[in-house]
């Protein structure tokens, strides 16, 4: 099959998306590749589609190396679902189960076998692939997450450094490695450590035009988010992002004691409990995630209707990345964070009392500056966060600067204090001095100085971030220096202007409809479609159970949406229905309804 009706016939997609078609069409044709792309790219595709059409070609297994022993179970049950062959094997399985899967793989009739890293190490399997690639029946080697091989990335694992010993030992075997970590030093670190000089490097624009973002002042961060929650997501199932584990908890049963269900997730509760609590999150729709930065990495549940960050994070990095995890279907979703500045101190403090050398902490305190700059921004937030991974865009429309241009006040005259301010200490004692000193100089001990200036409360660290008027001095023990921009300023050549700050939380009217009902589609159904989808909510409740799988892995809610908009009156109405691939047309529709009967089929033809 070619990999476009492979697209259609297995996954029941129309088109490929982005850059999916020249990496697949690479990788299927026995091509390295190292690609990017932000979550909810489609990545999963782009070494699934070459798996089978390899496998069909007769070159074997594919084998898919991924960190995530909890969700290999979920993932190999969607390709189930859509009818590929596909196994995992890691320590969840029984001596048997893993026994039989093994005499699957060395046959060479598994199409995409998940592993975890640690198993590349073992001698047994090792074994295994060597009888394979003898055979001719090693097909391909696809490194999901592939940023755990850097140090650089937020997620190292130690293990992934073992992977090298694929390429030397299969080197005829092409590789795909993924991630969507975009930074240049992690792209490199992964390229050496992988020796993947050759690979063709595919990277995606990493705009996710469907999540809103909005960054808001902390004022009572806990009434902000329950008010966002309740204005803008009700029933809806979403991540809060904490900084610490006893804040995950209470956040948790606060959310719990206000009618919304929500579950705890950090790296301190039983693994047990916490795999639990990340099963639910998964199975029962409109559950809300309150979780530390351990919870997220390898979720691919689509319908993540927010992410908010409840406290900073510590760069634009985790923010995107944690964020991402948001509207994965494609359909509106938010980002929302609440950030006071004392965050920032917390995360400086963090940085200082680390043990890790000066050079690196520099590197720190930068990108925390950077995430700063974003949050103060009176911009489009789009078009900074792109530009921070070297992409250009245009203002987005869809972020809270945008939609609600913010009050900006002439802050020219405060930022030229500030770099006077700077300037002169440094010409009194001949040397500069840190970030807290001038801020003390400026605010004095009380906020009179603020006063004066006739806010309530500027944050004057931000003013030097926002501008980039000030840089921090790493030869001279961080402390401030001025830059080219300073200069500008303190002549008056440039304007400097500042968002409002604004003394009582603005109560914005909620910008989408009222109430919502539980179950709410993706879709603008009329009364009778609603009921449809509600209807076919339940059923996929139901399959969704008797596999054990969540139910997204079913049917996406869109594709549902779709059958209940269009109230197909045959078998060729629904084969145009995004997201319905011959198996599961099969299975759900011709076998599983027409013939027994199935209520849902009612629908068809009234
Ligand atoms: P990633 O791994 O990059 O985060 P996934 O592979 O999980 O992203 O894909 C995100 C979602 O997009 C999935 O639900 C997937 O089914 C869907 N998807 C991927 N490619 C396509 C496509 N070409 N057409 C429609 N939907 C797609
Ligand atoms: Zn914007």
């Amino acid at each position: 099959m070619s990999i476009q009706s492979i697209l259609q016939t297995v996954f029941g997609y129309a088109s490929f998306r982005g850059p999916q078609h020249d990496i697949i069409e690479h990788v299927t044709s026995g091509g390295d590749a190292l690609v990017l792309m932000p979550t909810g790219g489609g990545k999963s595709l782009c070494y699934q589609i070459p798996a089978i059409a390899r496998q069909q070609a007769g070159q074997g297994v594919t084998l898919v190396i991924s960190p995530l022993i909890a969700l290999m179970h979920d993932q190999v049950g969607a390709l189930h679902e859509a009818g590929v062959s596909a196994a995992f094997l890691n320590s969840s399985l029984s001596m048997q189960e893993a026994a039989a899967t093994e005499r699957q793989l060395v046959q060479g009739h598994t199409t995409l076998m998940y592993a975890a890293p640690e198993r590349i190490n073992t001698p047994r399997f090792l074994a295994q692939l060597d009888s394979l690639y003898e055979r001719g029946q090693l097909s391909l080697f696809a490194i999901d997450e592939a940023h755990c091989v850097s140090q650089w990335g937020h997620d190292f694992r130690p293990e992934y450094r073992a992977l090298t010993v694929l390429h030397e030992r299969y080197p005829q075997v092409p590789r795909i490695a993924l991630t969507a970590t975009a930074d240049a030093l992690t792209r490199a670190d992964i390229i050496e450590r992988l020796q993947l000089q050759e690979a063709r490097l595919f990277i995606s624009s990493f705009d996710r035009p469907n999540i809103r973002y909005t960054i808001v002042e902390k004022r009572d961060a806990t009434q902000q988010l329950l008010r966002f929650i309740r204005h803008e997501h009700l029933g809806d199932a979403g991540v809060v992002y904490c900084q610490s584990r006893k804040r995950v908890e209470e956040i948790a049963s606060l959310l719990c004691d206000e009618g919304i269900a929500a579950l705890p997730y950090h790296a301190g509760l039983d693994t047990r409990l916490r795999q639990a609590n990340q099963d639910q999150f998964l199975r029962t729709e409109g559950v809300v995630m309150v979780a530390t930065i351990a919870f997220g990495m390898g979720i691919d549940k689509p319908d993540v209707r927010f992410v908010a960050h409840l406290d900073m994070p510590k760069n634009i990095e985790g923010y995107y990345q944690e964020t991402g995890r948001a509207g994965r279907d494609g359909q509106a979703a938010d980002a929302w964070m609440c950030y006071g500045l004392q965050d920032v101190v917390n995360q400086r403090r963090m940085i200082d009392e680390s043990p890790a050398g000066e050079e690196f902490k520099q590197g720190l305190r930068g990108k925390l500056e950077a995430l700063l700059g974003l949050a103060e921004a009176t911009d489009c937030r789009r078009v900074r966060l792109l530009r921070y991974f070297d992409e250009d865009s245009q203002p987005c429309g869809n972020c809270d600067n945008c939609l609600h241009p913010p009050e900006v006040w002439d802050a020219t005259d405060a930022a030229r204090k500030l770099l006077s301010t700077i300037y002169r200490v440094q010409q009194m004692s001949g040397f500069g001095f840190g970030t807290g000193h001038v801020m003390d100089i400026l605010r004095g001990k009380t906020t009179d100085k603020i006063t004066q200036y006739g806010h309530t409360s500027v944050s004057t660290f931000g003013i030097g971030a926002a501008i980039g008027a000030v840089a921090v001095d790493a030869q001279a023990f961080n402390t401030l220096k001025l830059t080219e921009a300073s200069r500008a300023v303190l002549k008056g050549e440039v304007p400097v202007r500042l968002r409002v700050s604004l003394a009582a939380p603005a109560e914005r009217k909620s910008r989408r409809t009222a109430v919502k009902v539980a179950a709410k589609a993706p879709l603008a159904l009329d009364s009778a479609g609603q009921h449809r989808f509600t209807a076919l909510k339940a059923w996929r409740t139901e399959v969704a159970k008797e596999h054990n799988l969540p139910a997204y892995v079913i049917f996406h809610d869109a594709t549902l949406a779709a059958i209940a908009q269009s109230a197909p009156q045959s078998l060729e109405d629904l084969q145009g229905i995004s997201g319905i691939g011959a198996r599961k047309l099969e299975a759900y529709v011709w076998a599983g309804g027409i013939e027994r009967d199935q209520p849902w089929l009612s629908f068809f033809g009234g």
